[in-house]
């Protein structure tokens, strides 16, 4: 293993040996690339770079106490990949394609897996772009699928924390029947401006309404949101949002643990009941929410300076079986490295 201070990296990319790459040309996937090349040679009139004819995924691989690196529903996010696939007209990565290309380029990096002490983790970043030349609108014929990884931080560097997050109003990031449901790069272009004015006026994310009538809870910038109460997770229902599968795994966890979930529209007024609330995501699992602000209402919506107790508890369970640590009743988990 590298002798790097993993518990001081932050969300950053940091060189690692390889990555994997598979072409896909002539109507097929070809073979599975080994590259240690971190640039790629890509035409300038490329359909990924005029049209935004790209996607990406997000896992992480886990060192685990007992000496085993895992990743977590691995499956799930080649299922997401080849919904984003179909939204956009790009050919599906086939789900043992994709699993294969993530075990390997996880082997290939296994120095770089910092240590389960310091709380860091290998980031996995599965990326499909449109590569043929082309100047028309339409689907590329060529495709590049390539996975690289890079060691991140401990999102939480001080302890389970909460953040302040605030309502945009003036700017969407999807539309109802847009690209939100799909993880590609254009949907983060269109966030940059409000995520940029919500950390202006120092607050750690920007919070979405719904596009159409800004009356229903949307997102939270790159992350799911839930709140809850009365013993019940609810999370947004909205054709907006990004199926995140930490939410998808939270809303499990949290029925295992004997609550009630519910998946429906939220209304913005809703926010003034919960009892706690908080964004979820791989990067973090769970982000709690001290207050959320409306700035042209003047509202707060306040659930607290620290961590609700049910939030502890989903995000200590779902972090348990990430690591192998508590039973994976589900099979969420998948060793890479034995
Ligand atoms: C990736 C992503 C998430 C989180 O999804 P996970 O699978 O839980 O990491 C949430 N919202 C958006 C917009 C995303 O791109």
């Amino acid at each position: 293993m590298k002798n790097l201070d993993w518990g001081s990296l932050s969300f950053g990319y940091m060189k690692t040996d390889y990555n994997v790459r598979c072409y896909y040309r002539d109507g097929k996937w070809g073979e599975i690339e080994v590259c240690s090349d971190e640039y790629l040679n890509l035409h300038m009139a490329a359909t990924c770079l005029h049209y935004g004819q790209e996607a990406f995924e997000g896992l992480k691989a886990y060192r685990c106490p007992d000496g085993k690196v895992r990743v977590f529903r691995v499956d799930e996010n080649a299922k997401r990949l080849q919904s984003t696939c179909r939204g956009i007209l790009m050919p599906e990565v086939s789900t043992e394609l994709f699993t294969e290309m993530v075990k390997k380029v996880v082997r290939l990096n296994q120095e770089w897996i910092p240590t389960y002490e310091s709380g860091a983790t290998l980031y996995i970043r599965p990326l499909l772009i449109g590569t043929s030349a082309q100047v028309g609108v339409h689907p590329s014929k060529e495709y590049c699928f390539l996975i690289f990884v890079t060691p991140v931080g401990p999102y939480f560097k001080g302890g389970f924390s909460s953040n302040p997050y605030v309502i945009v109003r003036d700017y969407d990031r999807s539309a109802p029947l847009g690209t939100g449901k799909y993880k590609v790069g254009g949907n983060y272009a269109a966030s940059l401006f409000a995520n940029n004015l919500a950390h202006e006026k120092g607050y750690a994310c920007e919070f979405y309404l719904d596009a159409k009538e800004k009356k229903y809870i949307d997102e939270c910038g790159a992350a799911n949101f839930f709140g809850i109460k009365n013993n019940t997770y609810i999370t947004p229902e909205s054709t907006s949002i990004l199926p995140s599968i930490t939410n998808k795994s939270l809303m499990q966890v949290a029925e295992d643990l004997g609550m009630k979930v519910e998946r429906r529209p939220i209304p913005e007024e809703e926010l003034e009941t919960f009892e706690e609330a908080g964004a979820c995501g791989t990067a973090a699992v769970i982000s709690p929410i001290s207050y959320i602000d409306d700035l042209d209402t003047g509202k707060r919506y306040s659930f607290g300076d620290k961590p609700g107790p049910q939030s502890k508890k989903l995000f200590d369970t779902l972090r348990g079986i990430q690591y192998g640590e508590l039973e994976d009743k589900h099979g969420w988990t998948t060793v890479v490295i034995d």
